[in-house]
């Protein structure tokens, strides 16, 4: 509990302790004053917050709604209920700062991973500072058993890290000298030394930190739909109050105190509390939940859409695919194979395509960059660079027919990278993806989860692309698209009325991920591209997420429309009860309160994990 928590909480202890001795002692006329004591003490904040939105124009909240019901009570003598209202209300009210409380914690779970300090070796001397000061290209230490402040590569010493924080994977991966680390991860068994590659700022974890922040300011539709419903409700149930008192006094027996206190019970009852407070708190609960598991959901309106998804469709190269080929073979036309692969290599070596960073590991050997003109990435096709003062191209087929060399196809399987000097062929080098360990179930897990169509797209070759969709189990794919026709293959589907999610690794595929209903990109450890396109961003590069993912999302949503349900229900029920006379005021609070409290503890329940189906 916080300590403004414990403060409301001791406030209502010593105010209902002072309302059952004022119950007991034998008060008249003016003494009944003495009930102002509790009722100023559990309620002045409420009151004052109420009367200083007065002035601000949309006053119309559930703070005056208390005010006036419970005003109004004291006004017709009924002074222990107007306390009564206000002690059940800060019940509430603390009831659900603790609850919001407990799934920000949740989420602040994973940054609690976040260093307080960073250890920088200057000079010679271990230097504590904020990890903040540490600028590029520093050397930190980070021994056994904390947490990694910045981003880096690992300069000296090997250890074993607990990237749970950041892709929810339990198993400790294993790193040494030249491995990228990132923020947010936790040394285990040996001291390292981390060279940064990025401020603080840009880490990973102020990223995701910055991310989950921002990301309960996206709302969805049943969010905003309670938004507006809390904008007209307000007044609404203010002239109807007023029309059951006026009418009470018209046409019943009851007097106008009678009739007032009617109006006002009515008024009491109709805080839309419970609805306003659980949905939030569902999604929040959710997003959590998912971020527990590496899966970075940046705003509750695509957790509802995802919730609906009936096709997911998938990128082949580093989404299905490893994504690191290697070489497997390599035919000159007529030139020395070493001098075709270094030309290739050189191309390659500014682009982060996952086929450019193959061939320039196969490759190997130092890269003179010096020999390097200007370079041009086409995306979808290959690289055009000036090597020597001359014009090469190197990419697919498309790219060989575009400049108009004289290639031809290989019979080996693979995805072949062509080269040419101007308009001569040179060769081509065949290379080889292999497919993650866990695509063909992650993909049988989506259809279990009930997604409809799993769809691959990919700008390779049909030979490559058949080839994958039969080992991971897709009967439905399209091969050698650029990046735009990717755009139009998902319109396609969109068309066709389906609700489409895209996963991609980030690579190319902005265009695709922003088009989605729901764009997801892959492996976001490091990428800016995939953080910055991707509606949603797993933190791993594991596929099974998706399934996951989905799982969350719909248990969430069921949540969420649970508590809007049964809120209005019981609302609709006390407030016909209040306003034909059979509930008086502490019954209206009490089930108002009662049904506020069923809905936060079903919204806690979105920040548990579903079963895997
Ligand atoms: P995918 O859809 O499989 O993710 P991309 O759209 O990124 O693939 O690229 C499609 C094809 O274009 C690749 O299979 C490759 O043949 C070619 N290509 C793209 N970029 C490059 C590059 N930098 N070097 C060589 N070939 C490339
Ligand atoms: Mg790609």
């Amino acid at each position: 509990m916080t300590r403004k928590q414990k403060k409301t909480l001791i406030r209502v202890l010593i105010s209902f302790t002072m309302l059952v001795v004022l119950h007991f002692l034998p008060l008249k006329g003016f003494w009944n004053a003495l009930y102002l004591i509790p009722y100023l003490l559990v309620g002045y904040d409420v009151v004052l917050g109420a009367l200083k939105k007065i002035g601000h124009g949309s006053f119309l909240d559930e703070e005056f709604l208390m005010m006036i019901a419970t005003i109004g009570a004291f006004i017709i003598g009924d002074y222990p209920e107007a306390t009564l209202v206000m002690l059940f209300y800060q019940v509430g009210e603390l009831f659900q700062s603790i609850a919001v409380g407990k799934s920000r914690k949740s989420i602040a779970a994973m940054m609690d991973i976040c260093p307080d300090t960073a250890i920088v070796l200057r000079d010679g001397a271990e230097d504590e500072v904020d990890p903040s000061e540490v600028s590029v290209g520093e050397v930190v230490l980070v021994k056994p058993g904390e947490k990694i402040p910045i981003d880096g590569v690992i300069s000296e010493g090997r250890t074993s890290l607990n990237t749970a924080a950041l892709t929810g994977e339990s198993l400790p991966v294993e790193a040494g000298v030249g491995a990228s680390v990132y923020s947010g991860t936790i040394n285990l068994t040996s001291a390292i030394k981390v060279t940064t590659t990025t401020e603080y700022e840009n880490s990973t974890v102020s990223r995701i930190l910055e991310l989950v922040e921002s990301s309960t300011d996206k709302k969805a539709k049943s969010e905003k739909f309670i938004t507006k419903f809390a904008h007209y409700y307000t007044p609404a149930v203010v002239i109807l109050a007023v029309l059951i008192a006026l009418g009470c006094l018209l046409f019943t027996d009851l007097g106008a105190a009678g009739s007032v206190y009617r109006g006002l019970i009515f008024l009491v009852v109709s805080c839309p509390c419970a609805l306003v407070v659980s949905v939030p708190l569902s999604f929040f609960g959710g997003i959590g939940a998912a971020s527990k598991r590496g899966i970075l959901i940046k705003g509750s309106n695509y957790m509802e859409t995802l919730s609906k998804i009936d096709t997911v469709v998938l990128d082949k190269t580093g989404t299905i695919t490893e994504g690191s080929f290697a070489v497997d073979a390599i035919h000159p036309n007529e030139i020395d194979p070493d001098v075709l692969i270094d030309i290739a290599a050189l191309a390659e070596s500014r682009s982060h395509h996952p086929v450019a960073e193959s061939i320039v590991n196969a490759h190997g050997r130092h890269i003179d960059a010096s020999r390097l003109g200007d370079v041009e990435e086409i995306a979808g096709r290959g690289i055009r660079a000036v090597i020597d003062g001359e014009e090469y191209f190197v990419g697919n087929g498309k790219l060989m027919e575009d400049v108009s060399a004289d290639f031809h196809e290989c019979h080996l399987p693979g995805t072949v990278v062509h080269v040419s000097k101007g308009k001569e062929y040179l060769g081509h080098i065949v290379i080889n993806d292999i497919l993650k360990k866990d695509s063909a179930g992650a993909i049988s897990d989506l259809r279990a989860a009930g997604v409809r169509d799993v769809v691959m797209l990919t700008g390779d070759n049909e030979k490559v692309a058949s080839k994958v969709a039969e080992q991971v189990g897709i009967r439905k794919f399209f091969s050698g698209l650029l990046p735009a026709q990717k755009v139009e293959k998902v319109e396609e589907l969109l068309a066709e009325e389906r609700r489409v999610a895209f996963v991609g690794d980030g690579i190319n595929d902005a265009p695709v991920l922003t088009r989605a209903d729901v764009g997801i990109a892959m492996g976001a450890l490091g990428s800016d591209a995939a953080i910055e396109a991707a509606d949603i961003v797993l933190m791993d590069d594991r596929l099974g997420k998706i399934p996951d993912a989905i799982r969350i999302s719909r248990k969430t949503m069921r949540i969420v429309k649970e508590n809007i349900l049964f809120s209005i229900f019981v609302k609709v029920a006390v407030m016909v009860l209040g306003a034909l006379g059979l509930a008086g005021m502490r019954f209206a609070v009490f089930g108002d309160v009662g049904v506020l409290i069923l809905a936060i503890l079903n919204s806690l329940r979105a920040m548990r994990l579903p079963k895997r189906s």
